[in-house]
C-alpha cells in the first residue's frame, strides 16, 4: 500500500525522511523557520506535537506557513486528533496506548470518510500497563493489531518503537505481515553521537533487510542533525543518495597536518549541501592517494602539503593552510557548492 501524505508517498520504494519540531508550539515563526532549515537539509515530512486545545490555533498557523506537509502528533485526546484534521494536518499520528477505544473509533470514522492518513504509533513506553506488565513483542504487536482492526479502510502507516534495539528488530520483522508501510525509528535514542550510533545499528539492520518506508532518527538535539543522520544511514546502504559523503582517515603518527581541524571545518561547510558528492580528506600517502582518487574530490596530505584530486586526477598541490579554500573553490567551479 502507498500512503500519500500531502503529496509525499510513503511505501512507494523510496525511504522518506522525517523529523519533528522541538520548540513550544506557540513559537510559530521560529517553527516555520525551523521547517525551512529542515527542508534544506532534505527533510520531507515534519511532525508537530499538538499537546492540548489551546495549541490548535498555533498548529493551524504552522500548517499554513509550512514548506513541508505537517503531521500532527496526538496523545490522550481523540478530540485533538479531529481538530488537527480540521486544521489541515496532512497526517495524524495517534498512540493507541493512551487513547480510549471509543476515541479511536471516532478518529477512524472521520479518517475513513476523508481518506486522512493515520500513523498508528505504538511506543514501548506508553503501552497499557494495566493489560501488559512489560513491553514484550507480543504486547506491542497486540496493541498494533487491535488498532489496525479499528482503523480498517483508513490509509495507515504503522510503527512500534522502543529504545531496546533487539525488541524493535523483532517487532518490525513481525509487523511486515500487516502489509502497511512502516515508519521506523529507535525511540529516545539519546544525544547525537550516541543516539546516532544506536539508530544506525537498529535502523541499519532493518533497512538492510528491506524493512522501513519512512525513517526518523530521534536525537536529543537540533532536528537538522536527525535529518543528517537519517541520510548518513540511507547513503551508507545505497538506499538514497543525498548530500555529501565525507571520507576521512582517523589519522595516526604518520599524519603531519592538523587533519581534524580541516575535517571539522569542511564538515561544517557541507552540512547543508544536498548534492550527492564524495569528498575524501586523508592524512598521508599510505591510503591517501587511493581514497582521494576514488572520490569526486579529495586531498591526500603529506608533510605540510597535499595533492588535490578531482574525478581521479591530480589537479594541483595545496598547502594545509589553503586546503579548505581551494577545495571549496573547486566545488564551486564544478557547480557542486
Ligand atoms: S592515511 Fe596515513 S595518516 Fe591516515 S590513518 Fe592511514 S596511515 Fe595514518
Amino acid at each position: 500500500m502507498i500512503v500519500d501524505v500531502g503529496g509525499v508517498k510513503i511505501g512507494a520504494g523510496v525511504v522518506v525522511v522525517q523529523s519533528m519540531i522541538k520548540r513550544p508550539i506557540d513559537e510559530v515563526d521560529r517553527i516555520i523557520e525551523d521547517i525551512k532549515r529542515l527542508k534544506r537539509a532534505g527533510c520531507e515530512l515534519i511532525r508537530v506535537s499538538v499537546p492540548n486545545k489551546p495549541s490548535l490555533p498555533y498548529f493551524k498557523k504552522i500548517v499554513r506557513g509550512s514548506v513541508l506537509p505537517v503531521i500532527a502528533d496526538i496523545h490522550f485526546h481523540a478530540d485533538l486528533a479531529l481538530a488537527a484534521i480540521d486544521a489541515g494536518a496532512a497526517k495524524i499520528r495517534i498512540n493507541p496506548g493512551n487513547i480510549k477505544k471509543g476515541g479511536l473509533k471516532r478518529i477512524a470514522r472521520v479518517a475513513r470518510r476523508g481518506r486522512i492518513p493515520i500513523r498508528i504509533g505504538v511506543n514501548a513506553g506508553s503501552i497499557d500497563r494495566r493489560r501488559f506488565a512489560t513491553p514484550t513483542p507480543e504486547a506491542l504487536l497486540t496493541t498494533v493489531r487491535e488498532a489496525v482492526d479499528i482503523f480498517a479502510g483508513v490509509p495507515l502507516v504503522l510503527s512500534a518503537k522502543s529504545s531496546d534495539i533487539p525488541l524493535t528488530l523483532e517487532v518490525y520483522r513481525r509487523m511486515k505481515i500487516f502489509g502497511f508501510p512502516l515508519h521506523i525509528g529507535i525511540t529516545e535514542a539519546g544525544p547525537p553521537f550516541r543516539g546516532g550510533i544506536r539508530s544506525g545499528v537498529g535502523l541499519g539492520i532493518l533497512l538492510a533487510e528491506g524493512i522501513g518506508d519512512t525513517i526518523r532518527v530521534s536525537l536529543t538535539g537540533d532536528p537538522v542533525m536527525e535529518v543528517v543522520a537519517a541520510y548518513e544511514i540511507l547513503n551508507s546502504l545505497d538506499l538514497r543518495r543525498h548530500g555529501p559523503i565525507l571520507i576521512s582517515c582517523p589519522t595516526c603518527s604518520r599524519c603531519r597536518v592538523d587533519l581534524l581541524r580541516i575535517v571539522n571545518k569542511v564538515e561544517e561547510r557541507i552540512s547543508d549541501l544536498s548534492l550527492p558528492i564524495k569528498i575524501a580528506l586523508m592524512g598521508c600517502e599510505v591510503n591517501g592517494p587511493g581514497e582521494a582518487r576514488d572520490a569526486d574530490i579529495g586531498i591526500a596530505f603529506g608533510r605540510g602539503t597535499g595533492l588535490l584530486f578531482k574525478k581521479g586526477r591530480v589537479v594541483r598541490k595545496v598547502s594545509a593552510d589553503e586546503a579548505i579554500e581551494v577545495l571549496f573553490n573547486h566545488l564551486r567551479e564544478g557547480g557542486e557548492e
